[in-house]
């Protein structure tokens, strides 16, 4: 396959232009993000990797954080993380507050913003310097040292995060929330703001494309069982009420945020990040979906 002529034809046909969106604004720092940014960056088991654009710039990634928090929560509290938090696709924004009161302050699944805040409680209770812990495994995963919080980005959401604090004080009031509300927006906000590029990301996610294995030194990190589940939840999960279109379109798990990242993941053969910071109405890079769904329809490779 040459990825490489795939990649090369997507970026002539896909041009970022103004009208696909606008940048996240409710964080007022990622408005500032130039919109028309556009990068991609494919990583193969075998090694081999292809790139082009803004690949090699940082960007926010948000939500696709909560995939690296689900996976460490998962190694350190195994099935007892499932009391808390379900693995239901949630059919509502990111950061609804309706199902909760229905379903008990128990949350539909952990990419939603109620789901993810409970793994950071969860982590929170578990380990030592929960920050600095959660900097070092990604690091790890990519194998790479220069990855750091956005310090401008995460007191930027924590200046506006009414929602997110609202989500936290209702689940505490229901008795799903151990520690203190600041402390676990401080970890949320800051898991968030990690600042990577598209070939850091790419790497760090070979994990679920290469069966719990490190990209590059194939060290075992997690089991193939764990693969199978964090692959799924981001397939009926990854991308809030637009997890069915974006299965529909891509045909591959993966996990989107509001700095306009994508990645994605095809077991077995490689992950791809996108990264486009302009977002259509459900919060996903608008360009970003265009692109993966082009990928899998021009390589022929999805998991379907
Ligand atoms: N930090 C964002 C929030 O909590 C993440 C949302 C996203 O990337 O989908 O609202």
């Amino acid at each position: 396959m040459d990825y490489q002529a795939i990649l090369n034809i997507i970026q002539k046909e896909f041009k970022p232009n103004r009208d696909m969106g606008n940048a996240a604004n409710y964080i007022p720092e990622l408005s500032k993000v130039d919109p028309l940014k556009f990068g991609m960056y494919l990583y193969c088991k075998d090694g081999s990797s292809y790139q082009f654009g803004d690949s090699q710039e940082k960007f926010s990634i948000q939500s696709i954080s909560k995939v690296f928090t689900l996976t460490l929560a998962k190694e350190l509290l195994g099935k007892d993380l499932w009391k808390r938090v379900d693995v239901e696709p949630s059919g509502t924004a990111f950061n609804s507050l309706t199902e909760l009161e229905r379903e008990h302050g128990i949350p539909r699944n952990p990419f939603i913003n109620a789901g993810s805040i409970v793994v950071a409680d969860a982590l929170m209770s578990t380990l030592e310097n929960p920050k600095q812990d959660l900097l070092k495994f990604v690091r790890k995963l990519c194998g790479d040292d220069n990855i750091n919080f956005d310090e401008s980005v995460a007191k930027s959401e924590k200046k506006h995060g009414y929602r997110n604090k609202a989500l936290v004080n209702y689940m505490k009031s229901l008795g799903n929330i151990n520690n203190k509300t600041e402390t676990i927006l401080d970890f949320y906000f800051h898991q968030c703001s990690i600042a990577m590029t598209c070939e850091q990301l790419t790497k760090a996610f070979m994990l679920y494309a290469n069966e719990g294995k490190h990209f590059q030194t194939q060290e075992q990190v997690i089991a193939p069982q764990s693969v199978k589940r964090i692959n799924s939840i981001m397939q009926t999960c990854g991308f809030y009420d637009e997890a069915g279109e974006f299965s529909y379109r891509v045909g591959l798990p993966g996990k989107s945020g509001v700095g306009g990242g994508i990645v994605a993941v095809h077991p077995e053969q490689y992950a791809v990040t996108v990264w486009s910071p302009m977002l259509n109405k459900k919060g996903n890079s608008a360009l970003g979906m265009k692109v993966l769904e082009e990928l899998t329809t021009l390589t022929g490779l999805s998991i379907f």
